[in-house]
């Protein structure tokens, strides 16, 4: 009997030695803690010494948080989901692991949370691949100038304050003056351009989120794009990460040799949500209650914008920021600090929104540092005199209001500028093609409009546009190619232009 017992034992351990061996029996360690305070977004944690900075902590009703603040004795943690379920004393889990979205190709077309959860009902996303929501900007030595244009398909911004793939461009103004439409009307300008566009929002009405995806769905423009929408209810931990997410999906893209357009509509609320979470953890507020770290929290973001070099896989990531300012305040805080970061800026004045300007551009206040050495040359010969004369116009117009005596050619000139002006007048959702564009500009310039009544000019150009045939292709693909447009092929332009506003004018005389 005993001698059988022996036995079974030592066949008991030899089956125990055998598992472990074969690693079907492994140990997890892990580490407990215990949740303290909670409230508005954030909670305090003990027991989790070994805790890493930016770590991912798992509660109890299997709510996220990030390790934010790690003092000796208690850990600060950034709340990713609702506070509502979780009580003080229950158990909190390190996880070993930082915060993360899935990447990847399966992405496209669809409308996501900062987590990357799908919020459209189109099924769970079919990719494995996840990447860190913060990556490390790509380093100098791989990194190629800015050398080709993005078009955004409005005439104002596209010859004034052209834009660049892999560029950072802000867009700023007062609350409804027109951001988000030109952020929109560039990514439906994308279509046939082999552009993945990612619209992020932060902290916006969920209306106005769902009428933008709306939109980009009827015009087709959602199959090259991706929404990232952090709502405004959300939690301030997710309006925190969701512009870091969004540009982690952006890298993805870019890493396989795209060209990535991202738009973060807006960062004034993301600011807002880290200067909520700064003081609820009670970092030390500076100027406007802002954290010290403000300017960082930026800048990190919007150097990963860039355009790679050949070797590197020559994709790019253009950055359009969107911010908004309190009447008209370019020099409060947070538009210094992302003025300094972004390669230029497009500023949209209230003023011009009120007198139906649209698009509300203040081509006085805003630039663009890097775009014009990226412009098609053909293009860039018509907006270079453009620039100059347009900005001499808006000095001699201030100038003419007080009644001032003018000679013949100041008068003429001014009367040129303000056809400019009605020229570059654009309705939303309209993008140009460059072709088009060049068009209209080129006959402007040469006084071609002069004679049409002002009140007519807009739709004048129009008119122009939709006259143009096939027979122009040959030199459309030139001017896309690159090449500058001999004087010949110049006066072919404007003969037709002259033709097609001559029978405008005549329309104009029949029926006035
Ligand atoms: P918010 O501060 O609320 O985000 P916003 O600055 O993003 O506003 P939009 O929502 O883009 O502004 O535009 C405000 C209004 O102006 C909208 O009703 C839009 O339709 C109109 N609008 C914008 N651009 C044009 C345009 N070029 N032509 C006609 N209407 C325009
Ligand atoms: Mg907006």
């Amino acid at each position: 009997m005993k001698g059988l017992l022996q036995q079974y034992i030592q066949q008991a351990a030899q089956h125990i030695d055998h598992v472990v061996q074969n690693d079907h029996f492994v140990l997890h360690e892990r580490e407990v803690g215990r949740l303290i305070r909670v409230s508005s977004g954030v909670a305090s944690v003990q027991g989790l010494p070994n805790t890493k900075a930016m770590e991912l902590l798992r509660f109890e009703n299997g709510v996220m948080g990030i390790a934010f603040n790690l003092d000796p004795d208690e850990i600060g943690v950034v709340l990713l989901g609702e506070d509502t379920e979780l009580k003080a004393g229950s158990r909190v889990e390190r996880s070993g692991r930082v915060i993360d979205v899935p990447v990847g190709q399966a992405l496209l077309g669809r409308v996501i949370d900062a987590l990357g959860k799908p919020l459209d009902n189109e099924g769970s996303l079919q990719t494995e691949l996840r990447w860190p929501i913060e990556r490390e900007a790509k380093p100098i030595i791989e990194r190629a100038p800015v050398s080709t244009p993005l078009q955004t398909g409005i005439k104002v911004i596209d010859a004034l304050i052209p834009v660049g793939r892999g560029q950072r461009q802000l867009i700023l103004g007062d609350r409804q003056t027109g951001k988000t439409a030109i952020a929109i009307d560039t990514v439906l300008n994308q279509h046939d351009k082999n552009m993945i566009c990612i619209y992020c929002a932060i902290g916006q009405r969920g209306a106005s989120v769902a009428k933008l995806i709306q939109q980009l769905r009827e015009q087709d423009a959602l199959k090259y794009s991706i929404v990232l929408v952090a709502a405004g209810e959300s939690t301030p931990g997710l309006l925190y990460i969701a512009p870091y997410a969004a540009t982690s999906i952006g890298e993805w893209f870019m890493e396989q040799g795209h060209d990535v357009l991202i738009i973060y509509d807006d960062l004034t609320h993301h600011a807002h949500a880290y200067r909520e979470l700064s003081l609820l953890l009670r970092r030390p507020p500076g100027r406007e209650a802002y954290p010290g770290d403000i300017f960082y929290l930026h800048s990190r973001l919007l150097e990963r914008a860039t355009h790679l070099k050949k070797q590197y896989g020559g994709g790019s990531l253009t950055a359009l920021p969107i911010i908004e300012t309190q009447a008209q305040n370019l020099s409060a805080y947070i538009p210094t600090n992302l003025i300094s970061i972004t390669d230029g800026q497009i500023y949209l004045s209230p003023v011009l929104f009120q007198k139906g300007e649209l698009p509300a551009v203040d081509v006085g206040k805003s630039v663009s540092r890097v775009g014009g050495k990226a412009q098609l040359p053909s293009y860039l010969d018509i907006s270079g005199p453009l620039r100059l004369s347009y900005s001499q116009f808006e000095e001699l117009e201030t100038f003419a209001r007080f009644g001032t005596r003018l000679d013949d050619a100041t008068r003429h000139n001014i009367e040129r500028g303000r056809r400019v002006r009605e020229v570059l007048k654009q309705d939303e959702s309209t993008p140009l093609s460059v072709f088009e564009q060049i068009m209209i500009l080129q006959a402007v310039i040469a006084g071609l409009f002069d004679t049409v009544p002002i009140e007519r000019v807009k739709k004048a150009g129009l008119q122009l546009c939709s006259a143009l045939t096939d027979q122009f292709v040959p030199l459309q693909n030139k001017i896309y190619s690159g090449e500058r447009l001999t004087a010949e092929e110049k006066d072919q332009l404007l003969n037709f232009a002259r033709s097609v506003l001559n029978s405008v004018m005549e329309n104009i005389h029949e029926n006035p």
